[in-house]
Formats: C-alpha cells, sequence, structure tokens
C-alpha cells in the first residue's frame, strides 16, 4: 500500500533542510505544525496544513541510529570508570547502564522527526515496478 504525498500547498514553505525542521518536531511541508503528539507518536496529520503523515514509515531507522551513536561514547565511559576506579561490575547497572537508556531515548525523538522530514524532503516512496506497456511508451 503506499500512501500519495501532496508535497506543496499554496501559502506554505516547505523545509529546505529536514535536519533542523525534524529536531524540532515541525511539520515539513509548513515548518509551524507539529509532527509528534506525546513523545514519540506521530500525528495523523498536520494541524495546520492537513499534511497527512500516513507517508512517513521511519520504522526502526531511529532506533538503530541512536544505538549506533550512543554506543561507542557509553563504553568509553564504561572502560574509563573501570580503568580509572575499579568499579565492581554491579556499579554499572547504576552508571552505565541508566546512562545508555537516557541518552538513546533522548536521540529518538529528534532521529525520529529527521527521518520523517528527510522522507518527505526527498520524495521518498515505497518503490514500485514500471512495466513497459505494448506499444513501448513505459506507460503501464
Ligand atoms: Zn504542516
Amino acid at each position: 500500500m503506499t500512501a500519495e504525498i501532496e508535497y506543496s500547498a499554496v501559502g506554505y514553505q516547505p523545509t529546505d533542510n529536514p535536519l533542523r525542521t525534524g529536531i524540532a518536531g515541525r511539520c515539513p511541508r509548513c515548518q509551524t505544525g507539529h509532527l509528534f503528539d506525546g513523545l514519540l507518536k506521530l500525528r495523523p496529520q498536520c494541524e495546520i496544513c492537513e499534511l497527512d503523515y500516513g507517508f512517513a514509515d521511519p520504522a526502526d531507522g531511529p532506533a538503530f541510529f541512536a544505538m549506533t551513536i550512543v554506543a561507542v561514547p557509553a563504553l568509553a565511559f564504561a572502560v574509563w570508570m573501570q580503568m580509572s576506579f575499579d568499579t565492581p561490575l554491579w556499579l554499572h547497572l547504576f552508571t552505565t547502564v541508566p546512562l545508555t537508556l537516557a541518552a538513546s531515548l533522548a536521540l529518538l525523538r529528534p532521529l525520529k522527526g529527521w527521518l520523517v522530514c528527510s522522507q518527505f524532503f526527498f520524495k521518498a516512496e515505497e518503490g514500485q515496478l514500471v512495466r513497459r506497456a505494448a506499444d513501448g511508451s513505459g506507460e503501464a
């Protein structure tokens, strides 16, 4: 199933910087409306320009990027703490693990906003097969 995306609407200035618009959690078409209803749940549509967010499907992209970005600093922190203070391993349950979880959760919303705005900006849609017609015109 594909969703039709209306990329333009009269009177609105679509984003030219999906990173900035996504981090701010704003609508990619009008840059005024909100993307989120709560922490991570997308609204059904923009309350200003009525852009249907049905096209937005970042899947597990935000989680992948959050884990990738946080993993190396978290591991470095754990190693530094272990080497510097020779802490018992259980202490990492109260330092490294919460720090890793908090940093990952803090990154999810801006990353999800960035990916949704990028889908709009780059007109990313589900792939479709184009079949050549019998007359060779390329029209299906
Ligand atoms: Zn909007």
